[in-house]
């Protein structure tokens, strides 16, 4: 997939995610990619310090060494594949001033925003999902989650959006389409002029679907809104999986140019033949 970068890779530091991250910049060069942001999750500021998970996200020490490693990265790999500096911030509502400051620590390429903590739990925990969707129903949490991710996106901090359609990860679906929800969560995500990742990691998961899906991902472009590509790898044979069916995806959806990040600028290219 010669040219378009893969924007959304964990290393060992959130705790479930495997392999040398000089072994992911590989991947990367063996498949053509033009660039390679890795994005680990952010410390789970939003929660008390006794509730903050070890496999979910790196822990606070972890943070200055992992944005060393990368920046070492990048001047290794320079004049061979871009390296970029990226961190995956979780959005949690009410914690913005605590996340504005964690996003001042370093000079990020680009941040993605993402919701997973929706309604005072994850969305996307395989073991306690199920039992959420029964008891919460599928519609609220999926018109919760848009509402986030919309109030995520005016917060101005993020660059790009990840997995637009997180909700459905596990197979649940809501009862009809949450299209006010959703288009809200668009509109937002236009003014603010964030970027919103198409990720083959869906297609890895029970849902079986890429991020977002066709009809989701029309929708979004046709509003203008600006998209990249993206793995969501946790394993160095993970990096640009599944782009053979993301950028048809993309093209179907009218997608004629992806953006890449700088020192957060964004800049447009065209999407390659
Ligand atoms: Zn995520
Ligand atoms: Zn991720």
């Amino acid at each position: 997939m010669t040219g378009l970068p893969d924007y959304h890779v964990h290393t060992f530091r959130c705790g479930h995610a495997g392999g040398s991250s000089r072994d992911f910049v590989h991947g990367a060069i063996a498949r053509g990619l033009s660039e390679i942001a890795f994005t680990d999750h952010i410390p789970l500021y939003f929660l008390p310090e006794d509730a903050r998970d070890p496999k979910l996200a790196m822990s606070e020490e972890d943070f200055d060494g992992y944005v060393r490693e990368v920046e070492g990265l990048r001047e290794e790999f320079r004049g061979q594949i871009a390296v970029r500096l990226g961190l995956e911030a979780d959005y949690a509502e009410g914690h913005e001033e605590a996340l504005a400051r964690w996003l001042a620590r370093a000079e990020w390429d680009l941040v993605l925003g993402s919701v997973h903590w929706v309604a005072g739990g994850w969305i996307d925990d395989p073991s306690r999902s199920p039992a959420r969707f029964a008891r919460e129903g599928a519609d609220f949490l999926y018109d919760e989650y848009y509402r986030l991710l919309a109030k995520a996106a005016r917060t101005g901090l993020f660059d790009v959006l990840a997995h637009f359609d997180l909700p459905k990860k596990h197979g649940h679906r809501p009862r009809s389409p949450r299209m006010a929800a959703q288009d809200a969560a668009i509109r937002a995500t236009r003014e603010s002029g964030a970027a919103v990742e198409i990720s083959s990691a869906g297609l890895r998961k029970p849902v079986g679907e890429a991020y977002p899906e066709l009809g989701l991902l029309t929708r979004i472009v046709a509003a203008g809104v600006p998209v990249t590509f993206s793995s969501d790898a946790h394993a160095p044979a993970e990096v640009g999986w599944g782009y053979e069916r993301t950028l048809p995806l993309a093209r179907a959806a009218g997608v004629v140019e992806f953006v890449t990040f700088e020192k957060r600028r964004k800049i447009a290219r065209a999407l390659p033949r």
